[in-house]
């Protein structure tokens, strides 16, 4: 069935990737055509060490962003890039207030200035939000969500929610699809209908095509199984077209 959302396929290098690495776009538009391609986008987020060597998004139709900006535009903030940086390097999205740095230390109000800084820059920030396996155990995923959501997004025209359950991050545990599809619903109700939410958690091509037909799911957050361009194109090829 048709989505009127166009699905974003997103895929978060993290800490992984040489130079030899800037190629893969390559790979993955050889893989998956152009046409094939059309219904939506998709991103890679590689090391800010690659992203002024990425190749051309204008040729690989593959977009390019950050995995994290500071919230100023420049100064003394030592091992730092700014949302500016990320931008002038190639960059049109950026991810924020993923699990790994809201546990190294960023706060709802830091991931806040940080997607602030990215709209001032001009990029699209992808804002992570999402429960602990204790939380979602003691009832309370759905309460820890609305209020990071209420905390950490700004008043922005364009933004990405990604929910991302902190225990199904890198675990190889995936969030049921009746899990996803209560807590995407949820957050539907907290943002505008224009909004991409997409699901991180260990999605990988044995379960890409459940969650991504779910209704309000527009993506995906990709880890592990966005390091492989023929697993992030057996992704892309199960998103269905907007
Ligand atoms: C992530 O880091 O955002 C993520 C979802 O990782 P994985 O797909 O490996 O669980």
């Amino acid at each position: 069935m048709a989505k009127s959302l166009r699905p974003l396929i997103a895929a978060n290098w993290k800490m992984n990737g040489d130079m030899s690495w800037v190629f893969k776009p390559a790979d993955f538009a050889a893989l998956y055509h152009a046409e094939d391609r059309e219904h939506l986008d998709v991103l890679i987020c590689p090391p800010a060490t690659l992203l002024g060597s990425m190749l051309d998004p204008q040729q690989t139709g593959v977009l390019l962003g950050g995995q994290d900006c500071h919230a100023e535009v420049s100064g003394a903030h030592t091992g730092n890039v700014s949302a500016e940086m990320l931008k002038d390097a190639g960059a049109s999205f950026v991810i924020v207030g993923h699990s790994e740095c809201r546990a190294a230390g960023d706060t709802d109000a830091a991931v806040n200035a940080k997607a602030k800084a990215a709209a001032r820059a001009g990029l699209t920030p992808i804002i992570c939000v999402g429960e602990t396996e204790a939380e979602r155990e003691a009832g309370k995923a759905q309460k820890v969500v609305a209020a990071q959501i209420k905390a950490s997004v700004p008043k922005l025209k364009s933004f990405v929610i990604a929910y991302e359950p902190v225990w199904a991050i890198g675990t190889g545990k995936t969030a049921t699809p009746e899990d996803v599809a209560e807590m995407h619903d949820a957050i539907r109700a907290l943002v505008t209908p224009k909004t991409r939410i997409l699901y991180g958690g260990s999605v990988k091509p044995a379960n890409a095509e459940a969650l991504l037909a779910l209704k309000n799911v527009n993506g995906a957050l990709i880890g592990g199984a966005g390091l492989e361009m023929d697993s992030l194109v057996e992704i892309a090829k199960s998103a269905p077209k907007s």
